[in-house]
């Protein structure tokens, strides 16, 4: 038999990954890859040219009203988020000849204790657009020249999340995660240079306001021979959240809430104290920038908005009512072995119960949950005499005390 080549580049079948062939013609993986390429460096071109980028523009009551499936409460960051991503879509669709008056964008802040949901609601939002979505941890970056990940690998991620399609990436979400760690430590004046804080809030800050950013495409550090992609960041809306411990102190500071003496400390208010009155719904500028954000790059995040801690309530709801709740999961996944799977009342609340204790927000839910259901999953797939399993408060309380999870030390 005749030996199979690529009809475009002439490599023989045993040099390539995969051959397709055609009625008269063969293709190798290498070749469909330029091909690719090719293609949407010609739709690219054609965008540049005038026509419209094809992409969803949905109205902000519409996105909020998606929202609301998948996350539960933070119904003020939803309704800021929604404006603020409509406005940025819109603001893309604005053609610059059109106007004098151009749109700025519209980055965005979330502040909000940790597990309350600001990944999943960025998450969600890029899901609902259709666009292009990464994550970055601020904590990995450092300025150029030092050990840690320049800040282009940000955008190397989110090439990747569009497949290299550079047009998509040039229009996708990025959420930055635990911006606060990259906060000034002012009160601890060093010698050493700044690497991981002030430095990469200077570097974030080209990213932020829009350029035009040599890439590494498969990541790393740069280095001369590598091929580069060139990412221009105008058009990509920047979502960056934190916890920001001890920002509620701040904002009551600043609010003047308590009088605080000379000798009384903020330090010395209780938490719960701070939390009840939900400080964060206040936070400013000012109050990130008293943080250790520096001007420049609050400047960059127009946008501020707030997480509530999550209650026993809101946690309940989560665990059952989003579309993709976890309940609704494990149930799935037993219906898959054609196992029925009940949670009744008391187990939801132990679950609900324990989340709380270890403050780990909506993602102690799942721990919980793999801690009572892991023995169940590892044991019924092979006993075929099991239909139904029925998950009791009892049932709950057992499995979670020989689990690892009860000898965690509560938050
Ligand atoms: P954060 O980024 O604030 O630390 P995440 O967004 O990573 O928290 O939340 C962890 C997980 O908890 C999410 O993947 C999601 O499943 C769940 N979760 C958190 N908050 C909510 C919410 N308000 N509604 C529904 N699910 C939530």
């Amino acid at each position: 038999m005749a030996e199979v080549t690529c009809s475009f580049c002439g490599r023989n079948k045993k040099d390539v990954d995969l051959m397709i062939s055609g009625i008269h013609a063969h293709i190798c993986d290498k070749c469909v890859t330029q091909a690719n390429q090719i293609l949407s460096e010609e739709k690219k071109n054609k965008v540049e040219a005038g026509a419209l980028p094809n992409f969803k523009l949905i109205k902000p009551r519409e996105i909020k009203k998606h929202l609301d499936e998948y996350v539960i409460g933070q119904d003020e960051a939803k309704r800021v988020m929604s404006v603020a991503v409509y406005n940025h879509y819109k603001r893309l669709m604005q053609r610059k000849i059109d106007s004098d008056i151009l749109i700025e964008k519209s980055n965005i802040i979330m502040v909000g204790e940790t597990g309350t949901g600001k990944t999943y609601l960025a998450r969600t939002l890029a899901k609902i657009l259709q666009v292009p979505f990464c994550i970055a941890d601020a904590t990995v970056l450092t300025e150029a020249g030092y050990v840690g990940e320049d800040v282009e690998s940000i955008l190397t991620r989110l090439l990747q999340a569009a497949d290299y399609n550079t047009e998509a990436a040039e229009r996708g979400i990025v959420y930055i995660d635990e911006i606060d760690k990259i906060a000034r430590k002012s009160d601890n004046p060093s010698i050493t240079r700044d690497v991981s804080g002030e430095g990469v809030q200077q570097a974030l800050l080209k990213l932020l306001e829009g350029t035009a950013v040599n890439v590494p495409p498969q990541g790393g550090r740069k280095h001369p021979d590598q091929k580069m992609i060139t990412v221009n960041t105008e058009n990509i809306l920047f979502i960056c959240g934190g916890a920001f411990e001890g920002i509620a102190r701040i904002i009551g500071r600043r609010l003047n809430t308590r009088p605080l003496g000379f000798t009384a400390s903020a330090d010395s208010m209780s938490p719960s104290e701070v939390e009840k009155e939900n400080l964060l719904q206040y936070v400013s500028a000012q109050d990130l920038k008293t943080f250790g954000l520096i001007p420049e790059l609050i400047g960059r995040l127009p946008v501020i908005s707030y997480l509530n801690p999550l209650d026993h309530v809101a946690l309940s709801k989560i665990l059952t009512e989003p579309k993709n709740a976890l309940i609704k999961q494990y149930k799935k996944l037993f219906e898959m072995e054609n196992i029925e799977v009940e949670f009744k009342e008391g187990a939801l609340d132990f679950i609900v119960e324990k989340a709380v204790e270890y403050k780990l927000g909506a993602r102690g839910l799942r721990s919980v949950c793999e801690a009572i259901i892991t023995d169940a999953m590892f044991e019924l797939p092979s006993d075929k005499t099991v239909e139904k399993l029925i998950i009791n408060r009892t049932y709950a309380e057992e499995k979670f005390s020989k689990s690892h999870y009860s000898k965690l030390k509560v938050a």
